[in-house]
């Protein structure tokens, strides 16, 4: 028998890197921390299309995917990619997860944004997890993960961020409000006088990071560590101070309690601990780790999944409520693009840097709660949207060219012309021009996630339902558009009938939080904070234990939450120092 560890934590998006870094502080050198995806050091992240190519999630696992990620899949020989973008296809709603140490940190867009009371006013957040009881590790997660607006660019004209203030312009001719947000991105550790662009020093945690470079390349991975993922803070302090031991590409598939002599005991409550059961994706063979307790952090997708698996197809945790599953959310999200016209420069600064509001924050409207968010986006994608535009759409500068070449034959040649006609060519860029609006809101949060016959996750998304906040945004974004000056207005082309299909990059809920296992999965008293119930020392600690939509981006309570479920497990109150 193995020795048992004091804590397998599964997953390192936020949940699992704040729970790795308190339990480790708790318990020096006795955590493991399991996770499925790779590790990514500075300018590690993919950028040419063919690394791209591969840089997604695909098992064989049959679960619907993109046919050009299946084919990129079978391509690298094994049928398997253990890439960064996990994109998943289900009913009415597709989702994008991030595999990788720091998880969906490693392509996150920054924001930490902390919801209304409104929200927490829905009967489904029990009494104990209102706001005003999280606000103290709000503040903790804030601190640690260096949240702050974008600097001023006064007298620094290389921070100026045009689209922000297009966005800021705009909103003000629609009468809403439009703020900065808080941003995790590092710009030096003295948040008045900012680091150069581009300098690099340690971070108080020992990571060395840069100073952001106005890149616009978040969502791909940051290549220069200017981006505050978990793995630079929460995670670099449990590996390298508390001697957390992370494992990459250890895919996690069981979780079963064990009896007094650490022998599986599929009626058992845990009480005597677990053996946690993964696959070694590197070197393809299989592992188990004993440990006193389990802390399941593997994303709303991951942790639902697992433990649906572990409840009814190998029949190992059979007693966890059968809310499981229940009060999916994709946050409200709905992404459009303004297209021609706009002059914002979107490539260039930190992918979102403000919000406007609409009835989230000022006079809340249920059902109608959203907010609409700018994006910038790597430039390398716009090479790819120019590439894609009608041939047609090329005419104009290309018989610009061919006239300038004309002439350069019968008037002899100029210097420069050649430069002249590239500079006209591109200067007529669909993507210079083009706008992404990133709405999200308060959702019904009615989806129900399952097992399909294969085994592997579903997810069911009561698309009618939520029409009327869909509807809400479709017809802002019109009026939007006009404020910004663009001449189309269009939400993702899979919003069109027939697919009527969203996409969420923002999931929350299956193994929520409540009072008790009639109402959800996990408990919501303080002291157990996450525990799942009926299985002690089981706990789960990510977007999964979400009640509802938080409507703004989720990170900010998902930490909050996570640092409180680590509180529960240790009886330690957090601090922003980690150590
Ligand atoms: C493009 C994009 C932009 C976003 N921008 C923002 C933003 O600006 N602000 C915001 O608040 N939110 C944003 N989000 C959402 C945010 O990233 C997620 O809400 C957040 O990462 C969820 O944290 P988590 O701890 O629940 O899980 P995750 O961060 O998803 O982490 C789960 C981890 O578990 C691992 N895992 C899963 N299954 C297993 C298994 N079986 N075994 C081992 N490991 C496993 C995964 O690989 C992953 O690393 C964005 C998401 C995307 C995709
Ligand atoms: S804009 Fe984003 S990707 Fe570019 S350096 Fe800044 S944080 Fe990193």
């Amino acid at each position: 028998m193995s020795d048992k560890c004091e804590a397998v934590v599964i997953g390192t998006g936020f949940g699992g890197a704040i729970n790795a870094c308190r339990l480790a502080r708790q318990w020096p050198g006795k955590v493991m921390v399991l996770e499925r995806g790779k590790h990514y050091g500075m300018g590690e992240f993919p950028r040419a299309p063919a690394d791209f190519a591969r840089n997604f999630w695909v098992l064989p696992d049959r679960t619907p995917r993109p046919k050009h990620v299946c084919k990129a899949a079978r391509k690298a020989g094994a049928g398997e990619l253990h890439g960064m973008y996990d994109v998943r296809n289900y009913d009415h709603m597709d989702v994008v997860v991030c595999a990788g140490v720091g998880g969906g940190s490693l392509i996150y867009a920054n924001v930490f944004l902390e919801p209304p009371e409104e929200v927490f006013a829905d009967p489904r957040w029990p009494a104990s997890c209102k706001k005003a009881s999280l606000a103290p590790y709000y503040a903790v997660a804030k601190s640690v993960l260096g949240s702050r607006p974008i600097p001023s660019d006064v007298g620094e004209p290389r921070r100026h961020i045009h689209k922000t203030e297009l966005f800021q312009a705009a909103a003000k001719k629609a009468h809403r409000d439009s703020r900065l947000l808080d941003i995790n991105v590092f710009f030096g550790k003295d948040f008045n006088t900012p680091l150069p662009i581009g300098k690099q020093c340690m971070n108080r945690f020992g990571a060395l990071q840069t100073s952001c470079t106005y890149c616009g390349e978040c969502v791909c991975g940051c290549n220069y560590h200017a981006k505050n993922t978990v793995d630079l803070n929460y995670l670099y302090v449990a590996e390298h101070v508390h001697k957390a031991k992370v494992h990459t590409e250890h895919l996690v598939d069981e979780i079963v309690p064990v009896n007094v002599s650490g022998i599986e005991d599929r009626q058992g409550d845990g009480s005597q601990g677990y053996l946690v059961r993964y696959r070694n994706l590197k070197e393809n063979k299989s592992g188990e780790f004993l440990t006193k307790r389990v802390v399941v952090s593997a994303g709303c997708l991951g942790s639902t999944e697992l433990l649906l698996r572990c409840k009814r197809v190998l029949h190992t945790l059979p007693n966890i409520s059968d809310r499981l599953g229940q009060q999916f959310s994709g946050n409200g999200d709905f992404l459009s693009f303004v297209i021609e016209g706009f002059k914002g420069e979107p490539n260039y600064g930190p992918t979102i840097t403000q919000a406007t509001d609409y009835n989230l924050f000022r006079d809340f409207v249920p059902g109608h709660a959203f907010v609409v968010e700018d994006a910038s986006y790597p430039a390398f994608l716009s090479w790819f949207v120019e590439g894609a535009r009608p041939r047609l759409m090329w005419w104009k500068p290309i018989s610009r060219l061919v006239r300038h070449l004309l002439t350069s034959l019968t008037s002899g040649k100029s210097p420069g012309v050649l430069g002249y006609a590239f500079a006209d060519v591109l200067s007529d860029c669909t993507s210079e021009q083009s706008a992404v609006l990133l709405c999200m809101g308060v959702d019904t949060s009615t989806g129900v996630m399952d097992l399909d016959a294969n085994g592997h996750l579903s997810v069911n998304w009561p698309i009618q339902q939520n029409r009327s906040l869909y509807d809400a945004i479709l017809k802002e974004g019109e009026q939007f558009k006009r404020h910004l000056g663009a001449k189309v207005f269009t939400p993702l082309p899979t919003w069109d009938w027939p697919l009527r299909n969203n996409v969420t990059v923002h999931p929350l809920g299956g193994c929520v939080l409540a009072d008790d296992r009639e109402h959800g999965v996990t408990n919501a008293n303080p002291v157990k904070l996450g525990e799942v119930f009926g299985y002690s020392g089981l706990y789960v600690a990510d977007g999964a234990i979400v009640p509802t939509a938080t409507g703004s981006n989720p990170v900010a309570t998902i930490s909050a939450l996570s640092e409180r479920v680590a509180e529960g497990i240790t009886g330690v109150v957090p601090d922003d120092q980690l150590r």
